[in-house]
């Protein structure tokens, strides 16, 4: 029997049987990144965290829409000042223009997920290509009464939100009559009326170069409103799940509820779930602290806080090793447990696929693969908890290292099922897949220098220079040398 799934709901507080809006069918929003510098270790973590949801939910047989954005405009380090916009600064820093920026460090983020073997989204919308969307959304809250203009910018207006009966803070529980007190006189002065009112709409200073044409001049979007735009629009007014980091729940997901209720009249998300944070040393990894190490430096050993490199896999696997709702830190012991750990894993699923199902082997296990079938299913519908499941597994490497004997069909169950919980699921890579597929590489590269060798003796150098400049168009370089040729990839 199934059971059903639950998720932790932070708006509740509460873990909540999960019934889609519309039956077997998921709608799923993820804050993507800001891309104006590399992802840390810390960004990749929630990016993973919810990679492991979206496989929990293709595997239990949902089909899923999955929208995760790209931040490619408007995310100030601050509500203010326009010389804090991340995109403008690190341009300058760098001598390049802002999409130029946005381009660089978007194919950072996609190349970093990749080798961590994260699904691409099924749609990822950036926030420039809804610009139109964002500024129709400003306009209806204005008409509304929702949101006011003041020398340029727009503003969502909480305390006309709260008088209205809504609640800005139900996400955070914080009380918005205590945020008032507490910073009224601090803000005061400026263009807004209330500091708690959030910017849906920014005017760009005449340098500004990130800008453009609105009904109140120019300007740019804010950060909160294109999370808004861009969820609505692929998934409805109402959907089933919003993700993110804990960070982002206030103010960014508290304004992203007040947008939706304001502007479509109900609550955007039914179940929203915050991932919790990577510390490092016990301390939370951030860029703005110098606590951070970058994916690549943990893969290739530059770094000075591991003794040694560590394969994409294994730190997948130590991820993976923590619910999403706790903290985890990675230091050079967890690191070095988690390598012990994932080897021993995948070395049982190396002879669990290699013993033989040709033969019958009678054994007495056939109701307990069932029993572990069920706790590793209960383990990912009890709010995806991914520790639980691993430590199911590890139950049957103990089986797989000992003699028992089972049927051919349960064999072939558990096949089956371990395969689909360590690759489809938890998204581990088969070490040995990239290492088989290497030496296929290999088998082909020596083909086809054989063939330009024959070419060569055939006197065809039209053959022999396709052969190389082609390769060579695809980064692989022959070197003719003593030896015979050789290749190298770049
Ligand atoms: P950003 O590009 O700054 O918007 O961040 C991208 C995502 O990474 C957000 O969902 C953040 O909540 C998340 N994030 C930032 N720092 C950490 C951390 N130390 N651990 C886990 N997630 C983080
Ligand atoms: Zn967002």
């Amino acid at each position: 029997m199934m059971n059903q799934l639950k998720i932790f709901n932070s708006l509740t507080g509460e873990k909540e049987i999960f019934k889609p809006l519309h039956e077997n069918n998921v709608g799923m929003y993820v804050c993507g990144p800001t891309v104006y510098s590399n992802v840390h270790l810390g960004n990749v973590r929630t990016f993973m965290s919810f990679d492991f949801v979206y496989r929990t939910l293709k595997f239990l047989g949902y089909k899923v829409r999955y929208v995760r954005n790209i931040t490619d405009a408007g995310h100030l380090t601050d509500d203010g000042d326009v010389n804090n916009d991340r995109f403008v600064k690190q341009s300058r820093l760098e001598k390049l223009e802002p999409m130029e920026i946005v381009q660089k460090y978007t194919v950072d983020f996609h190349k970093v997920l990749q080798i961590f073997n994260l699904l691409p989204p099924t749609i990822e919308p950036t926030a420039t290509g809804h610009i139109l969307e964002q500024i129709q959304l400003t306009e209806k809250l204005l008409a509304d009464g929702f949101a006011y203009e003041s020398n340029g910018s727009v503003y969502f207006d909480v305390l006309e939100y709260n008088k209205r009966g809504l609640n800005y803070g139900e996400l955070s529980r914080r009380n918005i009559e205590e945020l008032f007190a507490n910073t009224r006189d601090l803000d005061g002065q400026g263009e807004k009326r209330n500091p708690q009112d959030f910017a849906l709409w920014k005017k760009a200073s005449p340098a500004h170069i990130m800008r453009w044409a609105s009904p109140w001049g120019d300007g740019f979007p804010g950060w909160h409103l294109e999370c808004t735009v861009m969820s609505t629009k692929y998934l409805g007014n109402q959907f089933d799940i919003h993700g993110g980091g804990m960070d982002l729940k206030f103010p960014h997901h508290e304004c992203e509820i007040a947008q939706g209720k304001a502007g479509h009249g109900e609550s955007p998300v039914r179940y929203w779930m915050h991932a919790n944070m990577l510390t490092m040393n016990g301390q939370r990894m951030s860029k703005s602290t110098g606590n951070y190490i970058l994916p690549m430096q943990l893969i290739s050993g530059e770094n000075t806080f591991f003794e040694k490199p560590f394969a994409p896999a294994v730190i997948r696997f130590c991820f993976m090793q923590a619910h999403y709702r706790s903290v985890l830190d990675i230091s050079n012991e967890a690191m070095l447990a988690a390598e012990k750990g994932f080897n021993r894993l995948m070395e049982a699923v190396k002879t669990l696929n290699e013993m033989s199902t040709d033969l019958e082997h009678p054994g007495p296990l056939s109701y307990e693969i069932d029993q572990w079938k069920q706790k590793c299913y209960d383990a990912l519908l009890d709010d995806f908890n991914s520790p639980i499941l691993i430590a199911h597994l590890f139950e049957m490497v103990k089986w797989i290292n000992s003699d028992e004997k089972i049927s051919v069909g349960e064999l072939r169950e558990l096949k089956d099922l371990m395969n689909a919980f360590v690759y489809d699921v938890l998204g581990l890579q088969n070490e040995q897949q990239t290492s088989n597929s290497n030496d296929k590489l290999d088998g082909v590269l020596q083909l086809l220098i054989n063939m330009r060798m024959e070419a060569r003796a055939n006197r065809d150098w039209a053959l022999s220079d396709k052969i190389r400049d082609e390769l060579l168009a695809l980064g692989i370089q022959l070197k003719d040398g003593k030896e015979g040729t050789s290749y190298t990839v770049s």
